[in-house]
């Protein structure tokens, strides 16, 4: 985001909130906010609009474009698995064979070096699949069982969850021949 991006936002916020503006700490409110995305800080400020009337401290306009982002996270995370959801319903698939969505894939020491160097017995062990973060499969059992603790992302959790599912969600479009 860049700063002239940011000052309509700004001078939007002093005009709704009675706060007089001032060059300066648009600055200082700009340099603080820049790593956020517009999007997130208008969805926060809209947000501290409404459910406020005295002028935000950066913390707070922050921890209100945070709580944006999540809930747009999820809406878009929510969308992704709903598709899956619907077309498991009319065929049994699976996205990952390695791992059958699961995540997890089994492997056989010592067919496949396990990496422990003492002597030891046969065994089986398993390894994290890399579709995880891309594999829609996965990731909707994931949210059900996030939906089942019934806890919000936090937002470094946010975060994350917004770049996997925009990278499940173009997986996923490449997988279901361009279905959103
Ligand atoms: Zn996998
Ligand atoms: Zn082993």
């Amino acid at each position: 985001m860049t700063f002239l991006e940011f000052k309509p936002l700004y001078q939007e916020a002093a005009v709704a909130l009675s706060h007089p503006e001032s060059q300066e700490e648009a600055r200082v409110y700009f340099s603080h906010l820049r790593d956020l995305s517009l999007t997130g800080l208008r969805a926060g400020l809209n947000a501290l609009i409404q459910h406020s009337s005295y002028w935000p401290k950066v913390a707070e306009w922050r921890f209100e474009a945070a709580r944006a982002e999540a809930r747009a996270a999820q809406a878009s995370q929510a969308a992704m698995i709903a598709s899956y959801e619907a077309r498991r319903e009319h065929e049994r698939f699976i996205v990952c064979v390695d791992c059958q969505d699961t995540g997890w894939i089994f492997q056989n020491c010592p067919e496949t070096d396990c990496g422990r160097r003492h002597t030891h017995g046969p065994h089986r062990y398993v390894v994290i699949c890399p579709c995880r973060d891309t594999n829609a499969a996965y990731q909707a059992s994931l949210a059900r069982e996030r939906a089942r603790r019934g806890s919000d992302p936090t937002p470094e959790e946010a975060r994350k969850i917004r770049e996997r599912t925009e990278r499940a969600v173009s997986d996923w479009r490449r997988l279901s021949g361009g279905q959103p």
